[in-house]
């Protein structure tokens, strides 16, 4: 064979992410990481975009990675917008974008050099899949969750309405989703609510059309979630599921637009605890209070970032105000409380950041266990309940069980949140083991590692069919 027969030229893929920063980041990772090993990459945008973070975090990325590029889809204004009111403003958006995806057909097929794949953000699944199948264009989802999230996304619409199994455990109820029992207060309740909502709807639509795709790629890794990943690929969660391939977790990309903080560079290595509920998650003003009275009573170091609205254009209070008379100046010597978007990545990975109070985004949990950082997981909706149990059973974290899901009418008080602080920032067992897990995190992407293996073998699916 000639060399330029071996030459294979480079696959042309479309990514098209769903909204919100805990969507767009890991695609951003995962376009720079495919353009990094010679796929040609369009990164689909949707417009509007709900949050400013979006919208700058995108403009920043193009002008850093001119290589990859920008294609807008313009979405249709939603005609009965009224009747989402009571909805969370992300999933409205994703809801826009699905009643959109129409508009992708002339889009993909106008793109040159004809494209190789689609990967589509698992919540756009049911709308997408059917364009690209018109197309015959082989569609990918890209899963930003667990993979024990996923065991739930995609046998959620089999089993609902199946009895609770027999358990010893009488006191808690479960859910079988095929051999596995996930118990029901760790589900996201607007899945178990009687009132249609849209959480539950796309979830059923898009975990149903998931069969349909190509493949499932999952921000995750092998040590991690093998059980999950062995059952989804075992066929013992869904039968006919495409393949599942770990392909995680994706590198911190290092080109964030806002500043570091500073203020970490003069605290004492492992001292900081960071506190964070991602970036579409408001905590109540009473909430607020309490956690900042934990902080205090905690005698911890600690970093703070504090959202009263899920969408970061309406936050405006004023911190002082949101936090009560004399807080900031009773912390001032071992405390930063800040309202704007902090450049997580940075932080994850500073000496002085022993610590993270985390709502266990999946992000924020792949950049915690990048870092080798313990969490203390305190969930608050969605997923997050699901990330917090893999949290726990890997030993980097400790799971606050007892408190509620976010946004209800139980506070939790200052007294039990300074109890879970003193007990992750003191402890070697957590620490040593988040240390295992960052470094696992690196061999799992790293030469050799399951996750690149995973990857590279995409990619030579795509490479064939160009
Ligand atoms: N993030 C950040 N700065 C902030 C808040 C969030 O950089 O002030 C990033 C965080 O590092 C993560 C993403 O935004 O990459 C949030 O995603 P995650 O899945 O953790 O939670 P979500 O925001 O979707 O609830
Ligand atoms: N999800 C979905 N449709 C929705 C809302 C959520 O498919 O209308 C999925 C979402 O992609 C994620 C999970 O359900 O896997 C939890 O949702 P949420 O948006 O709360 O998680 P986050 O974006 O913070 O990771």
């Amino acid at each position: 064979m000639s060399n330029s027969q071996n030459q294979k030229p480079a696959p042309h893929v479309a990514l098209l992410p769903s909204s919100g920063m805990g969507h767009l980041t890991p695609f951003l990772r995962f376009a720079v990481s495919l353009a990094q090993h010679g796929v040609q990459i369009t990164l689909i945008t949707t417009h509007p975009t709900i949050s400013l973070a979006e919208s700058q975090t995108l403009s920043h990325f193009f002008s850093t990675f001119p290589h990859i590029t920008p294609k807008q889809l313009n979405l249709l204004p939603l005609n009965n917008a009224t009747c989402f009111n009571s909805e969370d403003p992300f999933y409205v958006k994703y809801e826009a974008i699905r009643l959109s995806s129409h508009l992708l057909k002339p889009l993909l097929s106008s793109l040159s050099p004809p494209l190789s794949a689609l990967v589509t953000d698992m919540s756009l699944a049911s709308t997408v899949i059917p364009v690209t199948q018109s197309l015959n264009l082989p569609n990918y989802i890209l899963f930003t969750s667990s993979a024990q999230m996923l065991t739930l996304f995609v046998s959620f619409h089999a089993t609902v309405g199946s009895k609770a199994p027999n358990n010893s455990d009488k006191t808690e109820d479960y859910f079988q989703t095929g051999l596995q029992s996930i118990p029901k207060s760790r589900i996201p309740p607007p899945l178990l609510s009687d009132t249609p909502n849209l959480l539950r709807t796309q979830i059923m639509e898009n975990g149903k059309k998931m069969i349909q795709s190509d493949g499932i790629l999952v921000n995750t890794f092998q040590t991690i979630e093998q059980d999950s990943l062995g059952a989804l690929n075992d066929g013992k969660v869904v039968n006919g599921l495409p393949r599942v391939t770990a392909i995680g977790p994706f590198p911190p990309l290092g080109i964030e637009r806002t500043q570091s903080v500073p203020w970490l560079d003069d605290q004492p290595d492992g001292s900081v605890l960071y506190v964070s509920f991602g970036s579409r998650t408001a905590m109540s003003r009473e909430q607020i209070r309490e956690l900042g009275d934990g902080l205090e009573s905690s005698g911890c170091r600690f970093l703070w970032v504090v959202k009263e609205k899920k969408v970061d254009r309406e936050d405006g209070g004023e911190l002082g105000e949101v936090l009560g008379d004399g807080f900031m100046e009773r912390v001032k010597e071992r405390g930063l409380v800040v309202k704007n978007w902090v450049n997580q990545e940075e932080v994850m990975s500073h000496k002085a950041v022993g610590g993270f109070l985390s709502h266990c985004g999946w992000n924020s949990v792949s950049e915690a266990m990048w870092n080798g950082v313990p969490i203390l997981a305190w969930p608050q909706h969605g997923d997050q309940k699901m990330n917090a149990f893999v949290v726990e059973r890997i030993g980097m974290g400790l799971w606050a069980e007892a408190w509620e899901w976010g946004g209800g009418e139980v506070v939790v008080k200052g007294e039990e949140i300074a109890e879970k602080v003193g007990d992750i920032m003191g402890n070697e067992l957590v620490k040593a083991k988040a240390k295992c897990v960052g470094e696992e995190a690196r061999r799992a992407v790293g030469d050799g590692g399951g996750s690149k293996k995973g990857l590279m073998e995409v990619i030579e699916i795509w490479k064939k069919s160009f």
